[in-house]
């Protein structure tokens, strides 16, 4: 087993005691490896020991990564900040875009996806805490986005994404990660068709497992520390 391999299988034991804990299956939850900042040979060793979905921030980087690993069957995330002269690389290039956060983004990413690639999955990316300077719709704004994006014919809306402000107490992220997914369920009651939950990192995946995460996006657990 490499190292990477180890690192993983951890990860799982991690996810499969927090559903334990949480009463639910371990199989409601996917794993997504976030390699950003680390290479091809990182990937290709996650890869071999089972992994199949990746999550990058930079998008530049991101597509000449995708573009060494082309002949292994991957599945690649969106999960950084998305200018409007990066939406062509990420329609062109992912199958998933979680960090959605403004109209004209998905505007141009519904023009912008070539049509043989079939629909871009997307998720609405929401400042949940409110914090700082971040990225995100507010959650009173997610569901108007979320309506806009649910019509575009080459985008399928997904879910939402958030990525709360590190905090050390369990309880503290559990509250956090809990209003986006009341954010989530209101969503399911509004009638849209949204299936995932982005939610939890390294630091916080089983608080977002309690909280009803369906993805977790982990990093250093996995590659180690950037
Ligand atoms: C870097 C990053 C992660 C992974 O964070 P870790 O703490 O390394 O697990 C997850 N989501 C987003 C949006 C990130 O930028």
């Amino acid at each position: 087993m490499t190292m990477i391999g180890d690192k993983l299988q951890r990860v799982h034991a991690r996810i499969a005691a927090a559903c334990a804990e949480a009463g639910r299956r371990a199989g409601d939850v996917t794993l997504l490896a976030v390699s950003k900042t680390f290479g091809p040979e990182a990937v290709r060793e996650a890869h071999a020991a089972g992994q199949l979905a990746f999550g990058e921030n930079y998008i530049q980087e991101a597509v000449e990564k995708i573009a060494l690993l082309q002949e292994l069957d991957l599945q690649w995330h969106c999960i950084g900040p998305i200018q409007s002269n990066k939406t062509r690389l990420v329609a062109e290039n992912f199958g998933w875009a979680h960090s959605v956060d403004r109209l004209k983004i998905a505007q141009r990413l519904d023009e912008q996806r070539p049509e043989h690639l079939g629909p871009l999955n997307v998720c609405i990316q929401v400042n949940i805490d409110g914090g700082g300077a971040k990225s995100g719709v507010t959650p009173q704004e997610a569901l108007a986005l979320a309506l806009a994006v649910s019509r575009m014919p080459r985008l399928r809306l997904r879910g939402i994404m958030t990525i709360p402000e590190p905090q050390d107490d369990f309880g503290a992220q559990r509250a956090v990660h809990a209003k986006a997914r009341d954010l989530f369920e209101e969503m399911q009651s509004a009638g849209l068709d949204v299936d995932t939950l982005s939610m939890g990192m390294t630091a916080d995946l089983e608080a977002a497992i309690h909280a009803g995460s369906t993805m977790v996006r982990i990093g250093t657990a996995i590659f180690g520390g950037r």
